[in-house]
């Protein structure tokens, strides 16, 4: 970054995003709305918002945080989701062949919803809206091939035509298993978990009523999420976790059998499984890269943190930290400082590791607490359940983690 007159050339971008998924384009948005005239770039290796083999617009859905909901007002991507998006209202917990269930309802928490599903390309769509809006640079069809730190920022190079460019900070958003991450030499902590997730849109013979139905069988969770109704059928989004081989198996099934086995499985609460939509299978792990900030580098999304989908936290857990992340910056910015230099970014880091810590510890104690069928387990948990059911201030308390809370000194 040589200027021709001799002195130290501005680089090209204040930041470089590198993934176009949920999380990379959301922190986009939030650094949009500060007013500080950041210059952005986003590089996505898709050709396009509409690639239906991309990770964030397949047949998932994702169950928004109350936490999100705000997020994504302030942003201006709720406007255009919340026709699409089903509000909860309680969520049923039940362990299949024994008797304790929980309900946790938005009462319990004194709120008018506990979050809202949306099915994935949905989102999609409203936050690609968003990106052309605010005319937000994207280079798409590009992957990083090589990234060299200097004395005042990131310089890029790019395996594709695209040459190469500098930015002052580098946010590595391009999901699980990141490439970019590991060339860096980021080190990721992996659990396979042996399980895969069957993702599917089903049809139900009653109507959900608001109901997330979160099930533990002895196969592992499963999560039947509302969706809004398809030409009056009504339907709910299925996160049905297995082994992975069983879940293999379970793939090749017939839409018959498949509907007859999840039956089986779920039992009656929401009438009979009418209709199933495309399954799409997803290799379960918990991944954490210890090391999430470096100077001028940052790790966002599931490149930083891959966590169990059983408490629907992975995504709104990303979204509070490019919140946090963005008002870091924001603020450093507004003070004269180098957004991009480790004081900065480890200021960051700190104010977002008790709730990184919390939900970790969440989404790795359910699926251990409801898999083991020991009978000593069983009891105890089903005395947890039933305990839960009359007490209303531990259902209170599950709500609020659940909702996500938000930093009151947030800037978004
Ligand atoms: C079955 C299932 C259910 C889930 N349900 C929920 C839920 O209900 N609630 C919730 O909060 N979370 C949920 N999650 C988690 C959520 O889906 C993830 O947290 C979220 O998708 C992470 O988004 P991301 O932007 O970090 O990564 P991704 O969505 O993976 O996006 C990464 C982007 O980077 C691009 N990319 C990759 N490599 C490169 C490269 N080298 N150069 C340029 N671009 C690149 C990719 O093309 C992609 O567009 C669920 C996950 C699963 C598997």
């Amino acid at each position: 970054m040589q200027a021709v007159g001799g002195g130290p050339r501005q680089p090209d971008y204040d930041l470089v995003i590198v993934g176009a998924g949920m999380v990379g384009i959301s922190l986009a948005l939030m650094l949009a709305r500060q007013g500080h005239n950041w210059r952005v770039l986003i590089v996505e290796a898709r050709a396009a918002d509409g690639d239906a083999s991309a990770p964030n617009f397949d047949a998932r859905s994702t169950a928004l945080s109350s936490t999100t909901q705000q997020i994504f007002q302030q942003l201006g991507v709720w406007q255009g989701l919340q026709r699409h998006a089903s509000a909860l209202d309680c969520i049923h917990v039940s362990d299949r062949g024994y008797p304790g269930i929980t309900r946790i309802t938005a009462a319990d928490a004194g709120v008018d919803a506990l979050g809202y599903v949306v099915e994935n390309h949905h989102l999609s769509a409203q936050l690609a809206r968003q990106l052309s809006e605010k005319k937000i640079d994207v280079q798409r069809s590009s992957r990083v091939s090589s990234v060299t730190l200097g004395p005042e920022g990131v310089h890029l190079s790019f395996a594709e035509e695209a040459l190469p460019l500098s930015a002052k900070l580098l946010i590595i958003a391009d999901g699980a298993n990141s490439k970019t991450a590991a060339s860096l030499g980021f080190e990721t902590a992996v659990k396979d978990h042996q399980q895969a997730a069957i993702v599917a849109n089903v049809g139900l013979g009653k109507a959900h009523n608001g109901v997330a139905y979160e099930r533990f069988t002895a196969l592992g969770p499963m999560a039947l999420l509302p969706l809004s109704a398809y030409r009056g059928q009504p339907r709910a989004a299925l996160v049905w976790t297995q082994p992975s081989e069983r879940a293999a198996a379970t793939m090749q099934l017939s839409d018959a059998d498949f509907l007859a086995a999840l039956q089986d499985q779920f039992g009656y609460r929401t009438g009979l499984f009418c209709h199933v939509g495309a399954r799409a299978s997803y290799p379960l792990i918990t991944a954490l890269v210890a090391e999430q900030v470096r100077s001028r580098i940052a790790l966002l999304g599931n490149a930083a943190h891959s966590l169990h989908p059983v408490a629907g936290q992975g995504f709104n857990l990303a979204l509070r930290d490019a919140a946090s992340l963005a008002t870091t910056m924001g603020r450093a910015r507004a003070g004269g400082q180098d957004f991009s230099s480790i004081r900065v970014l480890e200021r960051y880091r700190l104010a977002q590791s008790a709730d990184q810590q919390q939900v970790l510890a969440l989404t790795r104690g359910l699926p251990a607490m409801f898999t083991p069928r020991s009978s000593g387990l069983i009891a105890g948990r089903n005395v947890a359940l039933m305990l839960m059911n009359v007490a209303a201030p531990l259902r209170r308390r599950f709500a609020h983690l659940g909702m996500g809370h938000l930093q009151a000194d947030l800037d978004v």
